[in-house]
C-alpha cells in the first residue's frame, strides 16, 4: 500500500491540523487522541512517511526505529502511566482495524483497562 500524503496525521504532522501534542522530538510527535477510549489515550506517529507497523519495521532505519521506541516511552513517562501501567496497542491493515493510514502506537492507561479482546 503506497503511503497517502493527504492522510490525516500527514497533515497533523505538517501542521495544517491541530493536535493536543503531548512530546516531539526528532523522531517522533505523540498528542492526545481526539476520541479517547481511556482517561490515557496518546498516539505516537513516527515523522516518516510510514503506512503501518509493517511498513515502518522493515522499511525505518535503526536510528528511526529506536527513536520512535524511545518516543514512545517518554510519552507514557508525561502521561503519568508508567508506575500505574498502561496498554500499547499497534492495528495494522482491515482485520486490525487500521483506520489512519500512518502508522501509530496508542498508548491507554490511567485506569483499569478491560480485557484486550471481547469474546464472541
Ligand atoms: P486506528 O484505528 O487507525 O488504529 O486509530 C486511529 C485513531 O486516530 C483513532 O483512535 C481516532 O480516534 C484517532 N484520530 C482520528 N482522527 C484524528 C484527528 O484528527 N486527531 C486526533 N488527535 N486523533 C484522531
Amino acid at each position: 500500500m503506497a503511503y497517502d500524503n493527504d492522510n490525516i496525521f500527514a497533515k497533523i504532522l505538517r501542521g495544517e491540523i491541530p493536535c493536543n501534542k503531548v512530546y516531539e522530538d526528532e523522531f517522533a510527535l505523540a498528542f492526545r487522541d481526539i476520541a479517547p477510549q481511556a482517561k490515557v489515550h496518546t498516539l505516537v506517529i513516527p515523522k516518516g512517511a510510514y503506512v503501518s507497523f509493517d511498513d515502518f519495521s522493515t522499511q525505518a532505519s535503526d536510528a528511526e526505529i529506536i527513536g520512535f521506541v524511545r518516543a514512545v516511552q517518554k510519552t507514557a513517562a508525561l502521561e503519568g502511566v508508567v508506575e500505574s501501567g498502561y496498554r500499547l496497542l499497534a492495528n495494522h491493515g482491515v482485520d486490525g482495524g487500521q483506520e489512519v493510514p500512518h502508522f501509530h502506537v496508542h498508548i491507554a492507561g490511567g485506569e483499569r483497562l478491560g480485557a484486550l479482546f471481547s469474546r464472541r
